[in-house]
């Protein structure tokens, strides 16, 4: 059994970037008696209690029934209560695995306690399941292994949202108080990754299960496919946690955390993060300032970005500052020309018609590639492409570039899109990549 809590010990205290943090081994640690986490995607945070057991989160559908299986080498006593900490497929997704369970050895099955707004959640996964799946495609489809984007036995998409996910028995508002089995659970509202979110303070352990609050990367603020997200309840929420002083601190995804001060420098530093960006990214829009300018301009510092907790690798911060600007502007940047623009083909066929021609195009693109300029040479590639999309000289030099951008990327989300855009050409069978 791995120990958890001294590994991010002293990865926190000593600033160590040299191992790995977002693990899924699948393994169950126990972090203290009557404690439990399976580092899964996300993991099971399971806690003890006389009427059975709470656990927080039923992980994805795809590493449930492994994560059920190291749950069982720890206790055999039955799960009373899942929390979902939001309504995320990874969180949600797993629980038709634990229902099957209860069922298949003639248990009561779980009762299941989550935040009013994840049944809506629910309802809008099924109203825009293709566009979730098309989401989640580009985001981790270029991962090996996940089985993102899989189709059924008919050739049909599978829904986003298992048809069988296990709906929430009983919700609250702002803040709930529930007890299983002796063990009372504090349930906290607040708005940050999602509007969903339940943070929980459980007193007996001075501990807090914190949901996808901490992920041990930059807070995904800004997933540029995604509905809103809230920077500043968020960091508000992680001052709210700090000020319970707990001594334990839990996770949906990355280590758990051991230690009141430990807690309280991770939890203040990332809220400090998040702050810092809003008020910058709010004095420059009061100012009067264009997105185009204020993207450009606004930063994170190096030494933040550093942090073993706060690494741009899933989200990035120039995606929260968009993320912002949606907040409190609206979706348009603030360049009149794109505020009704003429349609992207015919903008890229006069673009092509003054460089000469689609391939002259691709041709510079190339070579601003080439200079390491390869923000610039992903517009030029892209109408080239949209100007000449049969070209197959052209489809390769767009793809090859995408394909470049997408290696030189650190954030999840950046690599995700840039892998899908190289990857367009393909269904034509002229074209194959690596990844
Ligand atoms: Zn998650």
């Amino acid at each position: 059994m791995p120990d958890l809590l001294s590994l991010s010990s002293d990865i926190i205290d000593n600033a160590r970037t040299d191992l790995p943090v977002n693990r899924v081994t699948q393994e169950l640690s126990e972090l203290a008696p009557g404690i439990a986490m399976v580092e899964s995607f996300s993991h099971v945070v399971a806690f003890a209690t006389d009427d059975g057991l709470v656990v927080f989160d039923a992980t994805s559908p795809l590493t449930a029934r492994a994560a059920l299986r190291a749950l069982r080498s720890w206790s055999d006593d039955r799960v009373d209560t899942i929390v979902y900490t939001h309504g995320h497929l990874d969180h949600v997704g797993g629980s038709p695995a634990f229902v099957e369970e209860a069922q298949g050895r003639d248990r009561a099955v779980p009762r299941v306690v989550a935040h009013e707004a994840v049944q809506a959640r629910f309802d809008r996964y099924r109203r825009t399941s293709g566009w979730n799946q098309a989401i989640n495609q580009r985001q981790f489809g270029w991962i090996r292994g996940w089985g993102i984007g899989e189709t059924g036995p008919d050739g049909e998409p599978v829904p986003f949202l298992p048809d069988d996910v296990a709906e929430p028995d009983h919700t609250y508002t702002d803040h709930d108080v529930i007890e299983v089995g002796g063990l009372e659970l504090h349930l906290h509202h607040a708005r940050g990754e999602t509007d969903d979110h339940t943070w929980t303070w459980i007193p007996e352990h001075r501990a807090i299960t914190s949901g996808d609050f901490l992920i041990w990367n930059f807070p995904n603020a800004g997933n540029p496919q995604k509905v809103q997200r809230y920077p500043v309840e968020w960091a508000a929420a992680l001052r709210a946690m700090a000020a319970k002083e707990p001594e334990l601190f839990l996770p949906a995804h990355g280590l758990p955390i051991a230690g009141r001060e430990r807690i309280g420098t991770v939890l203040t530093t990332v809220a400090g993060a998040l702050e810092r960006l809003v008020d910058d990214t709010v004095a420059m829009m009061n100012g009067g300032a264009t997105l185009d300018e204020i993207a450009n301009t606004v930063v994170v510092p190096p030494e933040d970005l550093a942090l073993p907790y706060l690494r741009p690798l899933y989200d990035e911060p120039g995606f929260v500052v968009r993320n912002i600007w949606r907040l409190y502007g609206g979706w348009w940047d603030g360049n009149p020309a794109r505020l009704k623009p003429a349609p992207d083909a015919d903008l890229a066929g006069v673009v092509a018609g003054l460089a000469g021609s689609a391939a002259d195009l691709a041709g510079r693109a190339r070579e601003l590639a080439d200079a390491g300029r390869l923000d610039l040479a992903c517009h030029l590639a892209e109408w080239a492409f949209e100007a000449a999309p049969d070209d197959p000289g052209v489809r390769t030099a767009m793809a090859e570039i995408y394909q470049a951008r997408h290696e030189a990327e650190a954030s999840l989300m950046a690599k995700g899109i840039y892998a899908s855009a190289a990857h367009r050409g393909e269904s034509r069978g002229d074209l194959r990549l690596g990844t």
